[in-house]
């Protein structure tokens, strides 16, 4: 039973002050495939160009992850994006988006993927994420991620694609934008009315708050002494929580999924996002392991736990 993870594959340019990188892999799926990893079988659906390295293929194979929806297009160059971050890294602003193959991604899923229980979008286009969406048989939990650009002029397209969602992961100046609300538990319940039963709100390094139901969850982010690279950190924040999902093998139909197990899906989210910001772009996952992981967790709930 896999995860399927649909978004961008790229490769980025990063500066932060503690330096910088003119090109590296990047990219929202990439970020969410490797998180997820840790936890269940990945199949990721993405597009690249020719200039795609065989050693940043072989990053992704080496954590598993199945690569037949990788689409290669000849002759075409892989999505670019550059960004810069404030002093205190809570701000970024984009300086480049070379959209190149991505301009014309259609998402078509292998065979092989489509009879998978879990779905995880990345952020793109919602029409993309409705289509990639219908293509899968009866998945058992899906939903996944949105951003302002969409929110703001693509607002009926995206309320139509979140109708079919069981869960969305935003950030919160996203989800008051989303719901025209500025009260963050009144934005939820608008939110919610939408489609997705199940919201997560990031807060970056201030954690995240999970609603469903009548009740809600608040977890802290971890505390890191140095965040050299915040890039990537709310989609590995989405991996971590839709894999932990994933390899618990959770239902939504039917049942309810168990509100301790989303709890624990949110912590191991934060987790996985604290680990994003200790290196630059993906390099904390060349060697990160399994047990780093569990031990973080462990510490997660010494320093909550009252
Ligand atoms: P995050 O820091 O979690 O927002 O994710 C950053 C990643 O998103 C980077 O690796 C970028 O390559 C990717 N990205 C940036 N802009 C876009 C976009 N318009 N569509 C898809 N992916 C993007």
């Amino acid at each position: 039973m896999a995860l399927v993870v649909v978004g961008s594959v790229a490769y980025d340019g990063v500066e932060t002050p503690h330096g910088s990188v003119d090109r590296m892999l990047g990219g929202a799926a990439t970020y969410i495939s490797l998180a997820a990893s840790y936890f269940t079988a990945v199949k990721l659906v993405a597009v690249v160009g020719d200039d795609f390295a065989a050693e940043d293929a072989g990053l992704l194979a080496s954590r598993g992850i199945d690569l037949t929806g990788l689409e290669r297009v000849p002759g075409g160059k892989t999505f670019f994006w550059s960004g810069v971050y404030s002093a205190d890294m809570n701000d970024r602003a984009t300086l480049r988006t070379d959209l190149n193959v991505f301009a014309d991604f259609n998402p078509k899923l292998p065979e092989s993927y489509r009879g998978e229980p879990y779905l995880l979008l990345g952020n793109i286009q919602p029409a993309l994420q409705e289509s990639v969406r219908a293509q899968m048989q009866r998945p058992r939990l899906a939903g996944g991620d949105t951003m302002n650009y969409w929110i703001a002029d693509f607002r009926e397209e995206l309320l139509q694609t979140l109708k079919g969602w069981d869960f969305l992961l935003i950030n919160d100046s996203e989800a008051r934008l989303l719901s025209g609300e500025r009260n963050l538990r009144r934005a939820a319940s608008r939110i919610r009315e939408t489609g997705p039963r199940t919201l997560v709100v990031k807060r970056g390094e201030y954690g995240a708050v999970l609603f469903r139901g009548d009740g809600h969850f608040m977890a802290p982010g971890y505390l890191l002494e140095d965040v050299f690279d915040p890039t990537g950190a709310g989609d590995c924040f989405a991996g971590g929580f839709m894999g932990y999902l994933a390899g618990r093998g959770v239902a939504i139909d039917g049942a309810e999924i168990d509100f301790a197990d989303l709890r624990r899906a949110v912590i191991y989210g934060s987790v996985m996002g604290s680990f994003c910001c200790e290196r630059f772009g993906v390099d904390r996952f060349r060697e990160l392991t399994r047990a780093e992981i569990e031990a973080r967790y462990q510490e997660f709930q010494a320093c909550t736990g009252f």
